[in-house]
């Protein structure tokens, strides 16, 4: 990283600022000493594309969850995106400073080092990329399609998913990956509505990739697809995931195995959960 076009003056705290100063501070945002980096590397990427513009874009972004889509707070373009990206970038890069890693390892450092590496599997690599761990807090929702349920078919319609997630605390993963046995399960009873369920894993897929406690992703899910199949009678089983925060570090116990479950509607019969669960 090129760190001669980093300016490492403090940012002025908003307190500070009074005025014609302070809405200009506000609309410029709190990484004004990286805006000479950014733009460097902004002009590279989208020489065609105006780059004040994405900074204020960027700039005026609310907070928002880490188990939240960008959606939920008005949505991003690519560029802001990309701002986004390098802004953390470097300050993972200035982590890893912080803990006096040799940068110049060549595993490590570099053009795209392990900081460029990290910031792309906790941001994602643009606005439709729907594979690294935290990209579901940027990527376009995929569009569920369904069908009218021209049969009247009352029976549930069960899916076996995968999930992969980061727990929110760590941002360690927990997957039904790691160990044989664990598995997630969604089933819905079709109202007007039948799911086109080859989606359903990209739909589960948008949501568990963020920063989530179990239970919520649980429920995250099921409120999805009762939204996406317009019923309640909707059931989620997540079963014995392992948490690496749990399985790999700290205690190393094999407690860090969860299951929780989310139903509404007819679920809550239990011998109707049991069936499709498999147990
Ligand atoms: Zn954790």
């Amino acid at each position: 990283m090129k760190e001669q076009l980093i300016k490492t003056t403090s940012q002025p705290t908003s307190s500070r600022i009074s005025g014609g100063n302070k809405i200009k501070k506000e609309v410029e945002g709190k990484f004004d000493y990286l805006k000479e980096f950014v733009e460097e590397r902004f002009q590279k990427k989208f020489p065609q594309k105006d780059f004040l513009s994405a900074w204020m874009e960027y700039n005026h972004l609310r907070d928002f969850k880490i188990s939240d889509n960008v959606e939920d707070v008005g949505g991003i373009s690519e560029e802001g995106h990309y701002i986004m990206r390098t802004i953390t970038e470097y300050f993972i890069s200035q982590a890893f400073k912080a803990m006096k890693i040799d940068m110049d390892d060549p595993n490590v450092g570099g053009e795209k080092g392990t900081p460029y590496r990290l910031a792309k599997m906790y941001c994602g690599n643009d606005l439709s990329d729907d594979t690294e761990l935290l990209s579901g807090r940027w990527s376009h929702k995929p569009l569920m399609t369904s069908f009218p349920n021209e049969q009247g078919q009352k029976y549930p319609i069960t899916k076996r998913v995968d999930i992969v997630s980061v727990c929110s605390h760590h941002t360690a993963p927990f997957s039904t990956l790691f160990r044989d046995g664990s598995f997630a399960v969604i089933s819905y009873i079709p109202g007007k509505k039948i799911l086109g369920i080859s989606k359903l894993q990209r739909i589960v897929d948008w949501v568990a990739r963020r920063g989530h406690l179990q239970e919520n992703l649980t429920k995250m899910i099921y409120d999805e697809v009762c939204q996406a199949a317009e019923t309640s009678s909707v059931y989620v089983k997540l079963s014995g995931l392992v948490h690496t925060c749990e399985s790999l570090r700290g205690t190393q116990s094999n407690e860090g195995e969860f299951t929780s479950e989310f139903y509404g509607g007819e679920f809550g019969n239990y011998e109707m959960r049991r069936e499709v669960s498999g147990g």
